[in-house]
């Protein structure tokens, strides 16, 4: 079996500060989707040339850019101020794959999904998989690694990305710094095992904003904790040093939500899909999370129907989800991934009984998220505002308990104030179903 392959990309950044922010930008969502960045024109699938068209050395050291990377690789975007006169770059590279204006990242990032398509694999991505919905610029995916060092049976991310390589810590905080800057009111930490942060390069030291930190997932905490921003940590594993960063979140420096994939609570699953961690004790863990820090939000996924799992095993995922009451929790019905190892496992279960446990589950967990979000009426939370409905008469927000794309809404339909995209405004709760909330503004 093939593994999938990561697309790499080259970027050449011109010109200003603005421009560089767009190439940021770009270079964030990117990684966040899953693609490689390639420091030469050769070794990439594609190459984005962010031009500048501000003075006449500034145009031609743009079109000499261009033509550089046409010659050495040929598949080449073109954005930036020069791409607003696309005439001019097509009379002299009538085979640019596309050309694009100052500050359209989203078209550029559409472009690249086009050009050099990434496979998908739902167990391990990182970004839903909504179609191509691109980040609003009022939020942002930061990436903090590639790879994985664990072996986990039925993903393939350590074959396609290698292990586990952190970029340390002054980088991150650097570039969640410019996107704070350039408007950005949330950020969305992600990787595939955030919690191993910095492992790779032995916790190394990095220095941001004149202080030393470890290339550590707590510190890396503290320092997100400084910034003016919402912070979201995904893809979080139990390791026991997670403990630590649940102080910050009862202080609100971190928002006081954990996304940690559990996959399944029954060891004997766990184990053939050999899975990091150990869940005898989490479920008390996570009732010493609550006590300290009662407004956290627990997000989880989990796998059914896994190869080898029993009557039994389910049951005991079922018990489990009684006694932790998840917050958000989505489930994948088991299936074989191209290039894993589970493949190969005994006791694949049966499509119906799949489908069977998939439904209870998913009934199970309804229950609960109906409870947790009436629970939520009469109180007020801080919301951000992501945009309004197509009838311009309900804002859709989010509560800081609701990650975008993946998690509920809080829709508001009497709203006092003019409001624009990310701001952050108090929402009194007055009614709620299974996943979204409904308030008022007074
Ligand atoms: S932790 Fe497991 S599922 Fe996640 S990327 Fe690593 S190997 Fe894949």
């Amino acid at each position: 079996m093939n593994a999938l392959k990561q697309p790499k990309v080259g970027i050449v950044s011109l010109g200003c500060p603005k421009a560089l922010v767009d190439s940021e930008r770009i270079i964030t969502k990117l990684r966040s989707d899953g693609y490689a960045l390639s420091p030469d024109y050769a070794g990439a699938d594609i190459v984005v040339v962010n031009t500048c068209g501000f003075l006449d050395s500034a145009r031609d050291e743009s079109l000499e850019a261009i033509g550089e990377a046409m010659n050495q690789n040929g598949k080449v975007l073109v954005t930036g101020c020069l791409g607003a006169e696309p005439e001019v770059i097509r009379q002299k590279f009538p085979n640019v794959l596309g050309i694009t204006g100052p500050h359209q990242y989203e078209a550029v990032v559409s472009a690249i999904h086009e050009h050099a398509p990434i496979e998908k694999n739902k167990f391990v991505d990182l970004v839903p998989e909504a179609g191509l919905k691109l980040t609003p610029r009022h939020y942002a995916y930061l990436k903090i690694s590639e790879g994985c060092n664990n072996k986990c049976s039925f993903c393939i991310i350590p074959s396609m990305r290698g292990l586990l390589s952190s970029r340390p810590l002054g980088e991150v905080m650097t570039e969640a710094d410019n996107l704070v800057k350039s408007g950005v009111k949330e950020l969305l930490v992600i990787s595939q095992d955030t919690s191993a942060y910095g492992q790779d390069i032995k916790y190394a030291q990095s220095q941001w904003r004149d202080k030393e930190y470890r290339t550590k997932f707590y510190d890396l905490c503290e320092a997100m904790g400084e910034l003016d921003a919402w912070v979201r940590m995904h893809y979080v594993y139990p390791y026991p040093h997670v403990d630590e960063v649940i102080p910050m979140m009862a202080q609100n420096k971190i928002l006081p939500y954990l996304d940690i994939p559990f996959q399944h609570a029954s060891p004997a699953v766990l184990k053939n899909m050999k899975r990091p961690g150990k869940i005898e004790k989490t479920a008390e863990r996570i009732h010493k999370w609550r006590d300290m820090c009662p407004d956290i939000t627990l997000r989880s996924t989990f796998i059914v129907g896994f190869p080898g799992e029993t009557d039994k095993d389910f049951d005991m995922l079922m018990d489990w989800l009684d006694e932790v009451q998840l917050d958000r929790v989505g489930c994948f019905k088991y299936e074989d991934v191209r290039g894993a190892t589970s493949a190969a496992l005994d006791n694949h279960v049966p499509e119906d009984v799949k489908e069977e446990r998939w439904h209870a589950f998913m009934a199970k967990q309804q229950e609960i998220s109906a409870a947790k979000m009436q629970a939520k009426i009469g109180s007020t939370q801080d919301c951000i505002i992501d945009g309004v409905t197509e009838d311009g008469k309900t804002i859709i927000a989010r509560s800081k308990a609701d990650a975008p794309e993946i998690d509920g809404n809080v829709f508001i339909n009497n709203c006092a104030k003019p409001v624009t995209q990310g701001d952050i405004i108090p929402v009194k709760i007055t009614d709620a179903d299974e996943y979204d909330l409904f308030g008022e503004v007074s």
